[in-house]
Formats: structure tokens, C-alpha cells, sequence
């Protein structure tokens, strides 16, 4: 299990050159009124994007609803704050062999390999900001271990293999008297919180190893063009309707009517529910009649993790040309320079804040989080930066009403749960989205890989279907 240490690499990464700023394209709406379909999928993430692709290349009919006026979910380029993209959501391909490469090179996009070394990761700990030579030798470190198979991986999987129970991570290293300075736990803390975007206390020790990325790699990258770009070619010719949020789901074995804020009813044989965990969680939509037991059970048996980024701009860069990303034991927990070696890199640090920080962070407000920001940098760097802010970009995603959440975690007793949430129900529920992928949740490319895991089952489905015999344009009165 290599969990940690690839999470860490995520957590401190940066970029190398784009090719420059590029406007984000709109893929044209459905502009038809047609309303019923074979499948409607909710919501045009990754995930949605997935099913619906693999379900029109199979000549299925179906529409992407979707409640924003853009697709792309947590995927979110933002095109206007630097003179490169920066990243609201999404950041990072993890890996050179997960399934995103494949429309990568599809459409021949540029990408920044990012990570290859560790020189550029700094530390600010014990009141000082440390290069990576300095850091790394500091008693309690080797947790946070840079390479594969870091010693508290092991320890887990002997647990684990020992049959013990289910314990928070927090537990487990008491039990197992981890003793671990206040700076050293709180960079551990910290750097879990943005990994996972949950912390030591609410991670389950069986969850992390149920999360393996198995066969992923270890090398990371950027798209050059930014995120948004990669899935603006994905939707290429999918039928999607905009700025259509759904309210009501009214089903039954027979199919489904789909209740929208804009007063259309839609109806289709069945759908694919791609919405984040923490709206399934809050009820965002109802479900006529309700859910089944078990897949309550895992809606609100797994964890939303949550992540505040806030970027800032500031006139001309003070920090070392060698500074890559910093983990801090300040409130800000993580750093990066999102322009890192691109050549009209604009100097732009962004905070990467997770669980309790992130919700810290996001009670502050905009305005309260700049200062926030600014003051820890100011210690971080021993120097007044008030007067050399230019902008500032605040991306609190537990506020956005179509998230509310950044990325799904396993609590103690989880385990199993994501699969649980993946189940179809009578064959018309179909359930997507990076929560319901069990070893690749809390990625774009384990969002993909379970749009397409459910467009599977519906196609599979309908053979059956189709040879019984059986009516496919039946829906609920
Ligand atoms: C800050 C941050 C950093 C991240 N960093 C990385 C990274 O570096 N690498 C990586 O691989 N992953 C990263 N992730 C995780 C990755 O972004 C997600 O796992 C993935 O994008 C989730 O895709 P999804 O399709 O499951 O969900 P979403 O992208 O959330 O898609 C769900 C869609 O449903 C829509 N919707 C919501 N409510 C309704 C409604 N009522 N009706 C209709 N539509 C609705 C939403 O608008 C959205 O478009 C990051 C996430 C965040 C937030």
C-alpha cells in the first residue's frame, strides 16, 4: 500500500509551461424538446460525462441534466485570474497509467509533468521555512515518507492482515505509541487534510488501504489547457440541458419522470445519478419513493471531505525560484505556485486547506481568508505582503450548492460502502461519481472509470432486457 506517500505527491505538486491562455469553450445546450430518453444522466462531471459517452458511442439515446450553466463539476479551469489556467477543483492527472490518458492523447493535448523531483518541496515547521534536505531529517518525518511503502503503511497492513478492528487513524497512532512532536503531528494533520481532505480523526485505517490506486503510476501532470479543456473535448456532440437542476426523482421498476427547477418533466427508461455524496447526504433531491435501506445506509455511512483553495496574486514573486509547493503547520496547512515553471508564470500562491482547515478557512469568508492567507505568509516568509496583493481568488467548495463537498472518504466501519453506494436499484437507479468508485474514489479519473462502469451495466441490462422481450418505453404515471 502506497497510499499515503502517492497522496502526499499529489498534495505538493506543480506545473510546468502552458500554452497560454485560452478562454473556456461552452459546449452548445440540447437545443431540441424532446424529453423522454432511454437514459437521462444527472449532472455533467466526469462522471456523467463518462456514462453518457459510452452510452451514445453504443447508439443509446440519452441527455446529460445538468444544474449549472457549464459542465465539468469539480472540474473547474479558471481562465481569467492569471496568464495561464488555474485550478478551482482538479488539479492533477495522478499517475501515467490511469484511463484519462486515453483522451489525453485522443485529443492530442499537452500535458506538464510535474513531481519528478522533491529539491522544490519546502516545509515551514518548528518556525522555519525549510528545503526539502533540511525537513525530511527531522525526528517523526519518515511518516510523511516521500517514497514507497512508508512505515505507518505498513504497520496498517499488518493490523489489517492481523483481522483487528476498524480504527481512526488518530487511534492508530496512539495505540501504537507514534510519538509525534506538536509540529510534526500537525504537518501529518495537515498533510492528510488536503490528501484525503479529511483528517487524523475521521480516517478509518481499513479505508485507506481499500483506496490503493493499484496500477495507476507514480508520475504526475498537469493539462497544459487546463482540466476544463480535457472534458470540454469529452462532451464534444453529447446532448446536455444547462442550468436544469433536479428536484424530484419519481420511480419505479418500470421507469422514471424526472422533476426539474425549470418545470420540464423528463422521462427516461432509466438514469444514472452522478450527484456528489454530500447532496445524495442532504436530501438535494428527493427520491419518490425513498431510497432502500442499504443505499441510505451508505449515503450517509461515508464521509464528505472538504477543501477550501484560495489563490493569491501579488505583484513580483518573494519566495526562492526553487519553491515549488510548502507544507505548513500554519492554518493554511499547503501552498503551491499553480504557474510553477511555466514561462509567463504569474506569481500566484495557492492555499490548498482541507477538513476542519478548509471549513476554518471558509467561515472566514473571502475577505476574512485573504488576511488569513496573508498573515501566514507574511510569518512564512518574515516580511509585509499586504501592499503587494494584486487579486485574489477564494473557491470554498462546501459552499457550492451543486458540491458542498470536495471529495468523498472512507470514516471507520466504511469499508465497502462505495460499492454498496455503486449498486443499481431495480434495474433503473444507476449510481456514478468518484464516491462510488471503492479503490480510485477522490479522483477524476475513478469518476470516469464509474461513469463508464455504470453505462456498462445499463447496456448490459438492456440486452437482457431486449431479449425477454420486454417494453422499453414504460414510465410511472
Ligand atoms: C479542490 C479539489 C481538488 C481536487 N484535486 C484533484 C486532483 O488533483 N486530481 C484528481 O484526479 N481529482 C481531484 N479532485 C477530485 C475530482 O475533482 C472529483 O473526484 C471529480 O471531479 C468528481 O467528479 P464527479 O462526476 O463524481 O462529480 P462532480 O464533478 O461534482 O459532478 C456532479 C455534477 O452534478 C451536478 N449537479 C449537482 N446537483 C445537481 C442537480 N440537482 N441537478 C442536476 N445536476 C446537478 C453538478 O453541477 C456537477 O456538474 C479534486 C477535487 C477538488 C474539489
Amino acid at each position: 500500500m502506497r497510499t499515503i506517500s502517492r497522496r502526499l505527491m499529489m498534495s505538493l505538486l506543480a506545473a510546468l509551461p502552458c500554452l497560454g491562455r485560452k478562454r473556456n469553450p461552452v459546449v452548445a445546450p440540447d437545443q431540441t424538446d424532446q424529453t423522454h430518453y432511454d437514459t437521462i444522466v444527472i449532472g455533467a462531471g466526469a462522471a456523467g460525462l463518462a456514462a453518457a459517452r459510452t452510452l451514445q458511442d453504443a447508439n443509446h439515446s440519452v441527455l446529460l441534466l445538468e444544474a449549472r450553466d457549464r459542465i465539468g463539476g469539480r472540474v473547474n479551469t479558471n481562465y481569467d485570474f492569471a496568464a495561464h489556467p488555474v485550478e478551482s477543483g482538479a488539479e492533477y492527472l495522478p499517475g501515467e497509467n490511469i484511463i484519462t490518458w486515453d483522451w489525453v492523447r485522443r485529443y492530442r493535448l499537452a500535458t506538464l509533468p510535474v513531481f519528478a523531483r522533491y529539491r522544490h518541496q519546502f516545509m515551514y515547521v518548528n518556525q522555519e521555512l525549510l528545503p526539502f534536505r533540511r525537513w525530511s531529517t527531522i525526528p517523526g518525518m519518515e511518516i510523511l515518507e516521500l517514497m514507497d511503502d512508508s512505515p505507518i503503511d505498513e504497520l496498517i497492513a499488518a493490523w489489517i492482515d492481523a483481522g483487528k478492528p476498524d480504527i481512526s487513524l488518530a487511534q492508530f497512532l496512539s495505540l501504537h505509541k507514534v510519538e509525534l512532536s506538536a509540529d510534526v503531528r500537525r504537518i501529518v494533520d495537515h498533510f492528510l487534510s488536503g490528501s484525503y481532505a479529511a483528517n487524523l480523526e475521521q480516517l478509518g485505517v481499513y479505508g485507506l488501504v481499500e483506496l490503493t490506486y493499484a496500477g495507476d503510476g507514480d508520475r504526475y501532470f498537469r493539462i497544459s489547457k487546463g482540466y476544463s479543456h480535457l472534458l470540454e473535448q469529452f462532451a464534444d456532440g453529447l446532448h446536455i440541458r444547462y442550468a436544469t437542476p433536479v428536484t424530484r426523482i419519481q420511480w419505479s421498476s418500470s421507469g422514471i419522470q424526472i422533476h426539474t427547477e425549470t418545470d420540464t418533466i423528463y422521462t427516461a427508461q432509466q438514469i444514472v445519478i452522478t450527484l456528489p455524496l454530500a447532496l445524495l447526504q442532504e436530501n438535494a433531491v428527493e427520491f419518490a419513493p425513498k431510497l432502500p435501506e442499504d443505499k441510505l445506509n451508505a449515503i450517509q455511512g461515508l464521509g464528505t471531505g472538504h477543501i477550501t483553495k484560495l489563490m493569491l496574486k501579488f505583484d513580483q514573486p518573494f519566495w526562492s525560484k526553487d519553491l515549488e509547493s510548502c507544507l505548513t503547520t500554519l492554518d493554511t496547512q499547503l501552498w503551491w505556485r499553480p504557474g510553477w515553471k511555466r514561462h509567463n508564470e504569474t506569481p500566484v500562491l495557492t492555499a490548498f486547506t482541507g477538513a476542519t482547515g478548509a471549513d476554518q478557512l471558509g467561515s472566514l469568508g473571502r475577505e476574512g481568508a485573504i488576511q488569513a492567507g496573508l498573515q501566514d505568509l507574511e510569518q512564512m516568509f518574515e516580511m509585509p505582503l499586504a501592499d503587494r496583493l494584486i487579486d485574489a481568488l477564494f473557491v470554498d467548495w462546501q459552499a457550492d450548492p451543486y458540491a458542498r463537498m470536495a471529495y468523498s472518504y472512507v470514516p471507520v466501519n466504511g469499508v465497502g460502502l462505495r460499492s454498496q453506494l455503486a449498486q443499481p436499484v431495480d434495474q433503473v437507479l444507476f449510481f456514478a461519481g468518484e464516491a462510488t468508485h471503492p479503490t480510485r474514489a477522490a479522483t477524476v479519473h475513478g469518476a470516469l472509470e464509474s461513469g463508464m462502469r455504470a453505462a456498462h451495466e445499463i447496456l448490459s441490462f438492456s440486452t437482457s432486457r431486449a431479449a425477454r422481450g420486454l417494453h422499453k418505453n414504460q414510465v410511472p404515471g
